[in-house]
Protein backbone atom coordinates (compact mmCIF):
# COMPACT_ATOMS: atom_id res chain seq x y z
CA UNK A 1 0.00 0.00 0.00
CA UNK A 2 0.90 3.47 -0.94
CA UNK A 3 2.16 5.61 2.16
CA UNK A 4 -0.62 7.86 3.60
CA UNK A 5 -1.05 11.22 3.43
CA UNK A 6 -0.27 11.77 7.30
CA UNK A 7 3.17 9.07 6.65
CA UNK A 8 4.21 11.54 3.75
CA UNK A 9 3.82 14.87 5.41
CA UNK A 10 5.41 13.50 8.50
CA UNK A 11 8.70 12.52 6.24
CA UNK A 12 8.22 16.30 4.28
CA UNK A 13 8.14 17.65 7.63
CA UNK A 14 11.39 15.88 9.26
CA UNK A 15 13.20 16.46 5.83
CA UNK A 16 13.07 12.97 5.36
CA UNK A 17 11.84 13.34 2.23
CA UNK A 18 11.35 16.20 -0.21
CA UNK A 19 7.85 17.75 -1.23
CA UNK A 20 9.59 17.57 -4.43
CA UNK A 21 10.31 14.33 -5.03
CA UNK A 22 6.55 13.44 -3.14
CA UNK A 23 4.74 15.11 -6.07
CA UNK A 24 6.80 13.89 -8.81
CA UNK A 25 5.69 10.74 -7.57
CA UNK A 26 2.12 11.44 -7.60
CA UNK A 27 3.07 13.05 -10.92
CA UNK A 28 4.82 9.60 -12.26
CA UNK A 29 1.49 7.54 -10.99
CA UNK A 30 -0.71 9.68 -13.20
CA UNK A 31 1.31 9.61 -16.53
CA UNK A 32 1.61 5.90 -15.82
CA UNK A 33 -2.08 5.23 -15.01
CA UNK A 34 -4.32 7.85 -15.82
CA UNK A 35 -5.05 6.79 -19.81
CA UNK A 36 -6.85 3.87 -18.41
CA UNK A 37 -8.71 5.45 -15.57
CA UNK A 38 -9.24 9.14 -17.00
CA UNK A 39 -9.61 10.44 -13.20
CA UNK A 40 -7.88 13.42 -14.10
CA UNK A 41 -9.31 16.21 -16.50
CA UNK A 42 -6.12 18.31 -15.87
CA UNK A 43 -3.18 17.78 -14.48
CA UNK A 44 -1.07 20.77 -13.03
CA UNK A 45 2.69 19.82 -13.23
CA UNK A 46 4.25 23.05 -13.31
CA UNK A 47 1.70 24.44 -10.99
CA UNK A 48 2.65 21.53 -8.42
CA UNK A 49 6.04 21.54 -8.72
CA UNK A 50 6.52 25.04 -7.59
CA UNK A 51 4.39 24.46 -5.11
CA UNK A 52 6.43 21.55 -3.82
CA UNK A 53 9.52 23.75 -4.17
CA UNK A 54 7.84 26.39 -1.77
CA UNK A 55 7.15 23.67 0.44
CA UNK A 56 10.68 22.75 0.50
CA UNK A 57 12.00 25.97 1.02
CA UNK A 58 9.58 26.82 4.22
CA UNK A 59 11.21 23.16 5.55
CA UNK A 60 14.75 24.18 4.63
CA UNK A 61 14.08 27.79 6.73
CA UNK A 62 12.85 26.07 9.46
CA UNK A 63 9.63 27.19 9.12
CA UNK A 64 6.63 24.86 9.72
CA UNK A 65 5.11 23.60 6.33
CA UNK A 66 1.87 22.94 7.43
CA UNK A 67 0.51 19.57 8.90
CA UNK A 68 -0.08 18.47 5.12
CA UNK A 69 3.28 19.27 3.80
CA UNK A 70 3.78 18.22 0.74
CA UNK A 71 0.90 16.17 0.04
CA UNK A 72 -0.83 15.70 -3.31
CA UNK A 73 -4.12 16.30 -3.39
CA UNK A 74 -6.77 16.37 -6.33
CA UNK A 75 -9.66 18.65 -6.94
CA UNK A 76 -13.16 17.92 -8.01
CA UNK A 77 -13.53 20.20 -10.92
CA UNK A 78 -16.34 22.28 -9.47
CA UNK A 79 -13.89 23.79 -6.95
CA UNK A 80 -12.75 26.91 -8.70
CA UNK A 81 -9.01 27.09 -8.73
CA UNK A 82 -7.41 31.01 -9.73
CA UNK A 83 -6.34 31.13 -13.51
CA UNK A 84 -7.16 27.14 -14.26
CA UNK A 85 -9.99 26.05 -15.60
CA UNK A 86 -12.97 24.61 -13.82
CA UNK A 87 -15.62 23.32 -15.78
CA UNK A 88 -17.98 21.26 -13.85
CA UNK A 89 -17.42 18.99 -17.22
CA UNK A 90 -19.54 20.93 -18.97
CA UNK A 91 -19.04 22.26 -22.33
CA UNK A 92 -21.15 25.32 -21.18
CA UNK A 93 -17.90 26.00 -18.70
CA UNK A 94 -15.37 25.78 -21.63
CA UNK A 95 -12.22 28.37 -21.45
CA UNK A 96 -13.85 29.52 -17.78
CA UNK A 97 -10.93 30.29 -15.80
CA UNK A 98 -12.09 31.86 -12.16
CA UNK A 99 -10.46 34.74 -10.64
CA UNK A 100 -10.15 33.33 -7.63
CA UNK A 101 -9.36 30.29 -5.46
CA UNK A 102 -11.96 28.13 -3.47
CA UNK A 103 -12.00 29.03 0.53
CA UNK A 104 -10.78 25.17 1.17
CA UNK A 105 -8.19 25.44 -2.03
CA UNK A 106 -6.72 28.10 -0.01
CA UNK A 107 -6.71 25.90 3.30
CA UNK A 108 -4.96 22.94 1.50
CA UNK A 109 -2.44 25.26 0.17
CA UNK A 110 -1.85 27.12 3.04
CA UNK A 111 -1.86 23.88 4.88
CA UNK A 112 1.36 23.03 2.34
CA UNK A 113 -0.38 20.35 0.42
CA UNK A 114 -0.04 20.14 -3.09
CA UNK A 115 -2.68 20.67 -5.64
CA UNK A 116 -1.82 18.29 -8.31
CA UNK A 117 -5.03 18.61 -10.32
CA UNK A 118 -8.66 18.56 -11.03
CA UNK A 119 -10.55 15.63 -11.39
CA UNK A 120 -13.66 14.39 -13.54
CA UNK A 121 -17.16 14.50 -12.53
CA UNK A 122 -20.46 14.07 -13.40
CA UNK A 123 -21.63 17.68 -15.56
CA UNK A 124 -22.68 19.90 -12.54
CA UNK A 125 -22.55 17.41 -9.66
CA UNK A 126 -25.25 15.70 -10.95
CA UNK A 127 -25.04 11.94 -11.53
CA UNK A 128 -24.03 8.83 -9.66
CA UNK A 129 -21.35 7.13 -12.13
CA UNK A 130 -19.35 10.08 -13.67
CA UNK A 131 -21.03 9.23 -17.07
CA UNK A 132 -22.81 12.47 -17.04
CA UNK A 133 -18.99 14.48 -18.17
CA UNK A 134 -18.40 15.89 -21.61
CA UNK A 135 -15.10 14.54 -21.14
CA UNK A 136 -16.25 11.06 -21.24
CA UNK A 137 -16.45 8.52 -18.23
CA UNK A 138 -14.05 7.65 -15.49
CA UNK A 139 -13.21 4.02 -14.73
CA UNK A 140 -13.48 2.28 -11.52
CA UNK A 141 -9.60 1.30 -10.94
CA UNK A 142 -10.72 -2.05 -9.30
CA UNK A 143 -12.30 -2.83 -12.80
CA UNK A 144 -12.44 -0.66 -15.47
CA UNK A 145 -15.08 -1.76 -16.98
CA UNK A 146 -17.49 -0.63 -14.57
CA UNK A 147 -17.83 2.88 -13.15
CA UNK A 148 -16.01 4.78 -10.07
CA UNK A 149 -19.67 6.01 -9.09
CA UNK A 150 -20.00 9.77 -9.23
CA UNK A 151 -20.49 12.48 -9.12
CA UNK A 152 -17.03 12.59 -7.19
CA UNK A 153 -16.09 10.10 -9.81
CA UNK A 154 -12.72 11.25 -10.53
CA UNK A 155 -12.00 12.17 -7.18
CA UNK A 156 -12.95 8.70 -5.71
CA UNK A 157 -10.50 7.01 -8.66
CA UNK A 158 -7.58 8.77 -8.26
CA UNK A 159 -7.26 7.73 -4.74
CA UNK A 160 -8.27 4.24 -5.42
CA UNK A 161 -5.24 4.25 -7.99
CA UNK A 162 -3.29 5.59 -6.26
CA UNK A 163 -2.23 8.98 -7.90
CA UNK A 164 -3.37 10.92 -4.91
CA UNK A 165 -3.51 9.91 -1.01
CA UNK A 166 -6.01 12.18 -0.66
CA UNK A 167 -8.87 14.40 -3.02
CA UNK A 168 -11.91 16.47 -2.35
CA UNK A 169 -15.31 16.19 -3.80
CA UNK A 170 -18.65 17.76 -3.00
CA UNK A 171 -21.68 15.64 -1.50
CA UNK A 172 -25.28 17.06 -2.13
CA UNK A 173 -27.30 13.65 -2.29
CA UNK A 174 -23.87 11.62 -1.74
CA UNK A 175 -21.55 12.40 -4.47
CA UNK A 176 -18.76 11.95 -1.61
CA UNK A 177 -19.78 8.39 -0.05
CA UNK A 178 -21.13 6.56 -3.10
CA UNK A 179 -18.21 7.12 -5.33
CA UNK A 180 -15.86 6.17 -1.74
CA UNK A 181 -18.25 3.02 -1.58
CA UNK A 182 -17.67 1.90 -5.11
CA UNK A 183 -13.93 2.65 -5.00
CA UNK A 184 -13.07 1.19 -1.75
CA UNK A 185 -12.25 4.49 -0.28
CA UNK A 186 -12.82 6.12 2.84
CA UNK A 187 -15.19 9.85 1.68
CA UNK A 188 -17.29 11.83 4.36
CA UNK A 189 -19.84 14.62 3.64
CA UNK A 190 -19.42 17.57 6.54
CA UNK A 191 -22.38 18.45 8.98
CA UNK A 192 -23.75 21.53 6.59
CA UNK A 193 -22.20 24.51 7.22
CA UNK A 194 -18.54 22.99 8.50
CA UNK A 195 -16.66 23.27 5.64
CA UNK A 196 -17.12 26.39 3.01
CA UNK A 197 -18.62 26.13 -0.08
CA UNK A 198 -16.74 29.77 -0.98
CA UNK A 199 -15.54 28.68 -4.36
CA UNK A 200 -17.72 25.81 -5.09
CA UNK A 201 -20.14 26.15 -8.24
CA UNK A 202 -23.43 25.49 -6.71
CA UNK A 203 -25.42 22.80 -7.92
CA UNK A 204 -28.55 22.62 -5.16
CA UNK A 205 -27.17 25.31 -2.16
CA UNK A 206 -29.02 24.01 1.01
CA UNK A 207 -27.28 20.62 0.44
CA UNK A 208 -24.37 20.70 -1.34
CA UNK A 209 -20.89 20.52 1.14
CA UNK A 210 -17.32 19.68 0.12
CA UNK A 211 -15.49 16.90 2.07
CA UNK A 212 -12.85 14.78 1.45
CA UNK A 213 -12.00 11.60 0.23
CA UNK A 214 -8.63 9.58 1.81
CA UNK A 215 -7.13 5.87 1.59
CA UNK A 216 -7.75 5.57 5.36
CA UNK A 217 -9.65 7.50 7.94
CA UNK A 218 -7.19 9.01 9.56
CA UNK A 219 -6.27 11.08 6.36
CA UNK A 220 -9.80 11.94 5.68
CA UNK A 221 -9.89 13.68 9.07
CA UNK A 222 -6.67 15.41 8.50
CA UNK A 223 -7.94 16.29 5.20
CA UNK A 224 -11.13 17.78 7.20
CA UNK A 225 -9.82 19.40 10.55
CA UNK A 226 -7.58 21.68 7.41
CA UNK A 227 -10.56 22.89 5.63
CA UNK A 228 -13.28 23.09 8.14
CA UNK A 229 -14.23 26.16 9.89
CA UNK A 230 -15.91 29.56 9.54
CA UNK A 231 -15.34 31.67 6.76
CA UNK A 232 -16.93 34.77 6.75
CA UNK A 233 -17.72 34.58 2.59
CA UNK A 234 -19.83 31.93 3.13
CA UNK A 235 -23.31 32.89 4.61
CA UNK A 236 -24.26 29.52 5.10
CA UNK A 237 -20.84 29.15 7.28
CA UNK A 238 -21.27 27.71 10.76
CA UNK A 239 -19.15 29.98 13.37
CA UNK A 240 -17.56 28.47 16.46
CA UNK A 241 -14.74 26.25 15.91
CA UNK A 242 -14.73 22.68 13.95
CA UNK A 243 -14.34 19.82 15.30
CA UNK A 244 -11.18 18.08 16.20
CA UNK A 245 -11.63 14.64 14.68
CA UNK A 246 -8.11 13.40 14.19
CA UNK A 247 -7.68 12.00 17.67
CA UNK A 248 -11.12 10.47 17.75
CA UNK A 249 -10.03 8.46 15.12
CA UNK A 250 -8.28 6.18 17.57
CA UNK A 251 -10.94 6.33 20.03
CA UNK A 252 -12.78 3.14 20.07
CA UNK A 253 -16.49 2.72 20.39
CA UNK A 254 -16.56 1.09 23.36
CA UNK A 255 -19.59 2.38 25.23
CA UNK A 256 -21.42 3.80 22.07
CA UNK A 257 -24.97 3.22 21.50
CA UNK A 258 -25.03 2.43 17.76
CA UNK A 259 -28.44 2.23 15.70
CA UNK A 260 -28.29 -0.25 12.23
CA UNK A 261 -31.35 1.39 10.00
CA UNK A 262 -33.29 -1.17 8.98
CA UNK A 263 -34.17 1.03 5.83
CA UNK A 264 -30.40 0.84 4.79
CA UNK A 265 -30.38 -2.78 4.68
CA UNK A 266 -34.03 -3.80 2.96
CA UNK A 267 -33.74 -3.82 -0.59
CA UNK A 268 -30.14 -3.60 -0.37
CA UNK A 269 -28.10 -6.47 -2.67
CA UNK A 270 -27.82 -9.26 0.01
CA UNK A 271 -23.74 -9.34 -0.40
CA UNK A 272 -23.85 -5.70 0.32
CA UNK A 273 -26.26 -6.12 3.69
CA UNK A 274 -24.12 -9.05 4.82
CA UNK A 275 -21.22 -6.93 4.61
CA UNK A 276 -23.24 -4.30 6.46
CA UNK A 277 -24.50 -6.80 8.91
CA UNK A 278 -20.75 -8.01 9.97
CA UNK A 279 -19.11 -4.26 10.36
CA UNK A 280 -22.17 -3.64 12.65
CA UNK A 281 -21.36 -7.08 14.90
CA UNK A 282 -17.43 -6.02 14.60
CA UNK A 283 -18.72 -2.83 16.06
CA UNK A 284 -20.65 -4.80 18.85
CA UNK A 285 -17.49 -7.24 19.24
CA UNK A 286 -15.59 -3.37 19.85
CA UNK A 287 -17.43 -3.07 22.48
CA UNK A 288 -20.64 -0.91 21.17
CA UNK A 289 -24.18 -1.37 21.55
CA UNK A 290 -25.82 -2.04 18.31
CA UNK A 291 -29.39 -2.47 18.18
CA UNK A 292 -31.65 -2.56 14.56
CA UNK A 293 -33.88 0.43 13.70
CA UNK A 294 -36.51 1.74 11.81
CA UNK A 295 -36.56 5.02 10.43
CA UNK A 296 -39.70 4.94 8.08
CA UNK A 297 -39.18 8.63 6.75
CA UNK A 298 -36.07 7.37 5.11
CA UNK A 299 -38.49 6.12 2.56
CA UNK A 300 -39.55 9.14 1.41
CA UNK A 301 -36.23 10.87 1.24
CA UNK A 302 -35.33 10.05 -2.44
CA UNK A 303 -38.36 11.34 -3.69
CA UNK A 304 -38.14 14.80 -1.75
CA UNK A 305 -34.39 14.75 -2.97
CA UNK A 306 -34.96 14.43 -6.71
CA UNK A 307 -37.92 17.42 -6.45
CA UNK A 308 -35.24 19.88 -3.79
CA UNK A 309 -32.24 19.39 -5.73
CA UNK A 310 -32.99 19.99 -9.36
CA UNK A 311 -35.67 22.88 -8.19
CA UNK A 312 -32.57 24.99 -6.97
CA UNK A 313 -30.27 23.93 -9.51
CA UNK A 314 -32.71 25.17 -11.98
CA UNK A 315 -32.17 28.59 -10.01
CA UNK A 316 -28.53 28.33 -9.75
CA UNK A 317 -27.67 27.27 -13.00
CA UNK A 318 -29.63 30.79 -14.83
CA UNK A 319 -25.88 32.36 -14.33
CA UNK A 320 -25.08 30.28 -17.52
CA UNK A 321 -26.10 32.06 -19.91
CA UNK A 322 -23.32 33.00 -22.42
CA UNK A 323 -22.53 36.04 -20.63
CA UNK A 324 -20.45 35.67 -17.96
CA UNK A 325 -18.84 32.66 -18.25
CA UNK A 326 -17.53 29.88 -20.20
CA UNK A 327 -18.98 29.11 -23.84
CA UNK A 328 -21.06 31.69 -26.15
CA UNK A 329 -22.85 30.72 -29.07
CA UNK A 330 -23.25 33.94 -31.29
CA UNK A 331 -26.92 34.53 -32.50
CA UNK A 332 -28.55 37.56 -33.81
CA UNK A 333 -30.32 38.63 -30.43
CA UNK A 334 -29.25 38.32 -26.83
CA UNK A 335 -32.55 36.15 -26.02
CA UNK A 336 -31.72 33.96 -28.81
CA UNK A 337 -27.89 33.77 -27.55
CA UNK A 338 -29.14 32.77 -24.26
CA UNK A 339 -31.21 29.87 -25.69
CA UNK A 340 -27.96 28.80 -28.38
CA UNK A 341 -25.83 28.46 -25.33
CA UNK A 342 -27.58 26.50 -23.18
CA UNK A 343 -28.68 24.32 -26.09
CA UNK A 344 -25.38 23.43 -27.12
CA UNK A 345 -23.15 23.97 -23.38
CA UNK A 346 -25.03 21.80 -21.02
CA UNK A 347 -25.84 17.84 -21.42
CA UNK A 348 -29.25 15.61 -21.66
CA UNK A 349 -28.74 15.25 -18.03
CA UNK A 350 -28.90 18.72 -16.77
CA UNK A 351 -31.41 19.78 -18.81
CA UNK A 352 -33.56 17.46 -17.24
CA UNK A 353 -32.89 18.72 -14.09
CA UNK A 354 -33.28 22.04 -15.22
CA UNK A 355 -36.88 21.35 -16.56
CA UNK A 356 -37.74 19.37 -13.90
CA UNK A 357 -37.05 21.96 -11.04
CA UNK A 358 -38.53 24.71 -13.21
CA UNK A 359 -41.64 23.27 -13.37
CA UNK A 360 -41.70 21.97 -9.53
CA UNK A 361 -41.30 25.62 -8.69
CA UNK A 362 -43.65 27.18 -11.19
CA UNK A 363 -47.15 28.82 -10.41
CA UNK A 364 -49.50 26.42 -9.79
CA UNK A 365 -47.09 23.37 -9.04
CA UNK A 366 -44.99 24.65 -6.27
CA UNK A 367 -47.27 23.61 -3.30
CA UNK A 368 -47.91 20.14 -5.13
CA UNK A 369 -44.26 19.49 -5.30
CA UNK A 370 -41.54 21.49 -4.07
CA UNK A 371 -43.23 22.73 -0.72
CA UNK A 372 -44.33 19.36 -0.17
CA UNK A 373 -40.66 17.89 -0.73
CA UNK A 374 -40.09 20.03 1.55
CA UNK A 375 -42.30 19.07 4.45
CA UNK A 376 -41.08 15.29 3.87
CA UNK A 377 -37.72 17.27 4.83
CA UNK A 378 -38.83 18.05 7.84
CA UNK A 379 -40.22 14.35 8.26
CA UNK A 380 -36.74 12.75 7.24
CA UNK A 381 -35.08 15.11 10.09
CA UNK A 382 -37.87 13.97 12.63
CA UNK A 383 -36.68 10.63 12.17
CA UNK A 384 -33.11 11.06 12.44
CA UNK A 385 -34.20 12.71 15.34
CA UNK A 386 -36.49 10.19 16.91
CA UNK A 387 -33.27 7.79 16.11
CA UNK A 388 -30.91 9.78 17.70
CA UNK A 389 -32.65 9.91 21.15
CA UNK A 390 -31.51 7.03 21.83
CA UNK A 391 -28.37 6.36 19.60
CA UNK A 392 -24.76 8.02 19.29
CA UNK A 393 -24.39 7.25 15.96
CA UNK A 394 -26.71 5.09 13.17
CA UNK A 395 -24.72 2.52 10.44
CA UNK A 396 -26.12 1.50 7.42
CA UNK A 397 -25.73 0.42 3.30
CA UNK A 398 -23.79 3.39 1.48
CA UNK A 399 -25.24 2.47 -1.76
CA UNK A 400 -27.81 -0.40 -3.04
CA UNK A 401 -25.10 -2.46 -4.98
CA UNK A 402 -21.23 -2.15 -5.88
CA UNK A 403 -19.75 -0.46 -9.27
CA UNK A 404 -22.45 -1.48 -11.64
CA UNK A 405 -21.29 -1.23 -15.39
CA UNK A 406 -20.65 1.68 -17.60
CA UNK A 407 -23.73 2.37 -19.43
CA UNK A 408 -25.74 0.08 -17.40
CA UNK A 409 -27.93 2.68 -16.25
CA UNK A 410 -27.55 5.41 -18.49
CA UNK A 411 -31.02 4.85 -20.49
CA UNK A 412 -32.99 5.63 -17.87
CA UNK A 413 -32.33 8.20 -14.87
CA UNK A 414 -34.90 6.48 -12.38
CA UNK A 415 -32.94 3.84 -11.91
CA UNK A 416 -29.65 5.52 -11.58
CA UNK A 417 -31.53 7.94 -9.26
CA UNK A 418 -32.19 4.60 -7.10
CA UNK A 419 -28.65 4.68 -6.35
CA UNK A 420 -28.83 7.16 -4.16
CA UNK A 421 -31.50 6.10 -2.12
CA UNK A 422 -29.11 5.26 0.85
CA UNK A 423 -27.11 8.59 0.98
CA UNK A 424 -30.09 11.12 0.61
CA UNK A 425 -30.93 11.01 4.05
CA UNK A 426 -27.94 12.58 5.97
CA UNK A 427 -28.20 15.66 2.99
CA UNK A 428 -31.30 16.22 3.91
CA UNK A 429 -31.18 16.86 7.30
CA UNK A 430 -27.47 18.32 7.05
CA UNK A 431 -26.00 15.58 9.34
CA UNK A 432 -22.70 14.61 8.98
CA UNK A 433 -21.77 10.75 7.35
CA UNK A 434 -19.24 8.53 6.03
CA UNK A 435 -18.34 5.72 3.82
CA UNK A 436 -15.44 3.49 5.12
CA UNK A 437 -14.92 -0.08 2.91
CA UNK A 438 -15.89 -3.01 4.44
CA UNK A 439 -15.00 -6.30 2.59
CA UNK A 440 -16.19 -7.56 -1.19
CA UNK A 441 -18.70 -8.59 -3.51
CA UNK A 442 -18.26 -12.23 -4.64
CA UNK A 443 -16.58 -10.60 -7.61
CA UNK A 444 -14.23 -8.52 -5.44
CA UNK A 445 -15.76 -5.21 -6.09
CA UNK A 446 -15.69 -3.04 -2.22
CA UNK A 447 -18.43 -2.55 -0.21
CA UNK A 448 -18.87 0.58 1.61
CA UNK A 449 -20.39 0.98 5.02
CA UNK A 450 -21.90 4.09 6.31
CA UNK A 451 -21.90 5.67 9.33
CA UNK A 452 -24.03 8.75 10.48
CA UNK A 453 -23.75 10.67 13.67
CA UNK A 454 -25.82 13.91 14.31
CA UNK A 455 -25.37 17.65 13.68
CA UNK A 456 -21.82 18.16 14.52
CA UNK A 457 -21.37 15.07 15.66
CA UNK A 458 -18.32 14.78 13.71
CA UNK A 459 -15.71 13.26 16.68
CA UNK A 460 -18.16 10.40 17.16
CA UNK A 461 -18.11 9.96 13.57
CA UNK A 462 -14.71 9.29 12.63
CA UNK A 463 -14.35 7.21 16.05
CA UNK A 464 -16.98 5.15 14.21
CA UNK A 465 -15.36 5.14 10.93
CA UNK A 466 -11.72 4.20 12.76
CA UNK A 467 -13.60 1.68 14.35
CA UNK A 468 -15.17 -0.09 11.14
CA UNK A 469 -11.93 0.91 9.46
CA UNK A 470 -9.57 -1.63 11.94
CA UNK A 471 -12.48 -4.27 11.67
CA UNK A 472 -12.67 -4.34 8.04
CA UNK A 473 -12.05 -7.31 6.55
CA UNK A 474 -8.31 -7.84 5.27
CA UNK A 475 -7.11 -5.44 7.64
CA UNK A 476 -4.25 -5.84 10.18
CA UNK A 477 -5.89 -7.10 13.28
CA UNK A 478 -9.33 -7.30 11.17
CA UNK A 479 -11.59 -10.74 10.34
CA UNK A 480 -9.93 -12.91 7.81
N1 LIG B 1 -26.36 11.38 -7.56
C1 LIG B 1 -27.06 12.47 -6.96
C2 LIG B 1 -27.60 13.39 -8.03
O1 LIG B 1 -27.42 13.07 -9.16
C3 LIG B 1 -26.18 13.19 -6.00
C4 LIG B 1 -25.27 14.14 -6.65
C5 LIG B 1 -24.39 14.86 -5.71
O2 LIG B 1 -24.32 14.55 -4.52
N2 LIG B 1 -23.76 15.88 -6.22
O3 LIG B 1 -28.18 14.40 -7.78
Amino acid sequence: MSPSALELAGAVRSGERTARDVVEGSLRAIAEGDQAIHAFLEVLADRALADAARVDAAVAAGSDPGPLAGVPVALKDNLCTRGVPTTCSSRILAGWRPPYDATVVERLRAAGAVVVGKTNMDEFAMGSSTENSCSGPSRNPHDHGRVPGGSSGGSAAAVAAGFVPVALGSDTGGSIRQPAAFCGVVGMKPTYGLVSRYGLVAFASSLDQIGPFGATVADAAAVFEVIAGHDARDSTSLRGPAPDVLASVSQGVAGKRIGLVSELLDGVDHEVAARVREAAEAMTAAGASVEEVSIPQFRYGLAAYYLIAPAEASSNLARFDGVRYGLRVEAPDVAAMNVATRTAGFGAEVKRRIMLGTYALSAGYYDAYYARAQRVRTLVSDGFAYAYAKFDALLGATTPTTAFALGEHTEDPLSMYLSDTCTVPASLAGHPAISVPFGTDRAGLPVGVQAMAPALGEATLFALAGALERAAPGQAGGER
